[in-house]
């Protein structure tokens, strides 16, 4: 497979890489979207915890509920079986038989316990009491009819339970009072009592047992809840870390190496090569395009002020410079190759070339580094001698001199060539206000004295050399 992260050809080569925002992008992605998946199974079950600790709480309330009921309806049936056992009204045996047989208000109460907690010890106690409380109504069946027949009633009008029981022959015997007072002890004798109390001991400890669910049953939801609150919070505050992290990345991986590559521009420097690859990437190409540029740049402002053939400043070399310089501070020195238009004519405009190159040379070698040196024209050169005066008159002298005298010699096939010479210091006498026509006027003094020669502009003589 392609290395992608290989920098390109034509990119800086300092250029090392970097992270890709690409791949940030999807490393944040995923975690976002598995903290977000995990946030939501949390949020989902501590929704479903709520719902089944509402719902045990709702089922536990009921079987409380069921408890207390069937201890109240077993109240209820001593109470009203009492109540007719001493004031003989058929109201409260009709309630006792409607609560016995129609709300049904204990049988009801254990079906409850046994959908919602089947096979638990709070159940067979419900059951217990429920049984005791069905034995106990034998008794007050059999107290009701000793009142019936106290009182005469008829006992085929009765509810079937009583038509079923019999009563004994000796208490058949028995007078209505004697009936009566017998119903009434069978009701609130000790034995009576204490069946009752066993009965609602029974459904005590089935209350307790109910309590002591519903209190597992929370504890055990509320452990849950917290265990998935912890995970909910665990993945908020990984949410919020991430969140954070981005903010980290993106500043430091976009933001602020675009701020510098910004001020970078600005200075027009070459930008910093740091921050996603994406970045390093644009900044790579831009500072090769922007060497390139500078390059072609310096190569148009050399060219513009340098003359191709003999590499010395042209025409509008010299001018820059002349204009610029102190001119009192300077020697200006215009050379012109004598018969220059023969050696064209007679060894070919290449040698001419050469020539020309030749002289550029050799003033390069006896002149100061520091002084620009200029062709003007054709076969024209002028040199801007920095810092000159005319007490350096023997100095340029002999620099001509010697550079003639070399002339003279033909080199690599090269013509004997000369040069006529003018000169004009800073310090000149009798100066004009312009400083090159003086030169020029000079150098015109050697050619009118036969060439091959040197003027300096205030005297009259033209030195031969
Ligand atoms: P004088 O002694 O009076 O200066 O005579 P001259 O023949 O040197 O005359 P002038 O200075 O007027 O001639 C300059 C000649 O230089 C004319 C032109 O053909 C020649 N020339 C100009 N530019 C170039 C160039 O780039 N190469 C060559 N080979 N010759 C050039
Ligand atoms: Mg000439």
């Amino acid at each position: 497979m392609k290395d992608r992260r290989k920098p390109r050809p034509g990119i800086d080569s300092n250029w090392a890489g970097g992270i890709r925002l690409r791949t940030i992008n999807l490393i944040v992605f995923i975690a976002v979207l598995v903290a977000a998946a995990v946030l939501i199974y949390g949020i989902h079950s501590m929704t479903d915890n709520y719902h089944d600790l509402r719902a045990a709480t709702n089922t536990n309330l009921a079987c409380q509920d069921a408890a207390k009921d069937l201890t109240d309806a077993s109240d209820y049936l001593t109470n009203q079986a009492r109540a007719f056992a001493v004031s003989g009204d058929l109201q409260y045996l009709n309630n006792c038989f409607e609560e016995a047989k129609q709300t049904k208000r204990r049988d009801k109460a254990l079906d409850i316990l046994k959908a919602n907690m089947p096979e638990s010890e709070a159940l067979l106690y419900l059951q217990d009491a429920l049984d005791k409380s069905v034995a106990l109504m034998e008794k007050e069946y059999y107290s009701m009819c000793l009142v019936i027949d106290a009182k005469g009633y008829d006992l085929r009008m009765m509810p079937k339970d009583l038509r079923q029981t019999q009563l004994t022959a000796e208490d058949k015997k028995l007078s209505p009072e004697e009936q009566i007072e017998l119903a009434r002890s069978i009701l609130f004798d000790e034995d009576y009592q204490n069946e009752k109390d066993m009965i609602a001991s029974n459904a005590e400890r089935c209350l307790d047992q109910v309590m002591h669910t519903i209190d597992n049953n929370q504890e055990q939801s509320f452990a849950r809840m917290e265990r998935t609150m912890h995970w909910v919070i665990a993945m908020v505050v990984l949410l919020l870390l991430m969140f954070l992290a981005l903010v980290v990345i993106i500043n430091n991986m976009v933001v602020r190496p675009l701020k510098a590559s910004i001020d970078s521009i600005n200075k027009k420097m070459t930008l910093p090569l740091n921050g996603a690859y994406e970045l390093q990437y644009m900044a790579s190409v831009y500072n090769r395009m922007l060497r390139e540029n500078q390059e072609h740049h310096d190569r148009l402002a050399y060219e513009a002020i340098h003359d191709r053939l003999t590499g010395a400043y042209n025409r509008a070399g010299f001018e820059e410079r002349y204009h610029t310089v102190d001119k009192n501070n300077i020697a200006l020195v215009l050379i012109d190759i004598d018969y220059f238009k023969e050696i064209n004519d007679t060894y070919g405009h290449s040698v001419g070339d050469m020539v020309l190159k030749r002289v550029v040379r050799l003033i390069q070698a006896y002149f100061r580094a520091e002084d620009y040196i200029c062709r003007i024209g054709g076969d024209e050169f002028a040199v801007i001698m920095l810092f000159s005066d005319s007490s350096m008159r023997n100095q340029v002298l002999e620099k001509i001199q010697t550079i003639n005298s070399l002339l003279q010699e033909p080199v690599n096939d090269l013509p004997a060539a000369s040069l006529s010479v003018g000169v004009a210091f800073g310090d000149r006498k009798d100066p004009t206000d312009d400083m090159f026509k003086d030169a020029d006027a000079a150098l015109y003094e050697v050619k009118r004295a036969g060439r091959k020669g040197c003027a300096f502009y205030g005297e009259e003589n033209v030195e031969k050399c």
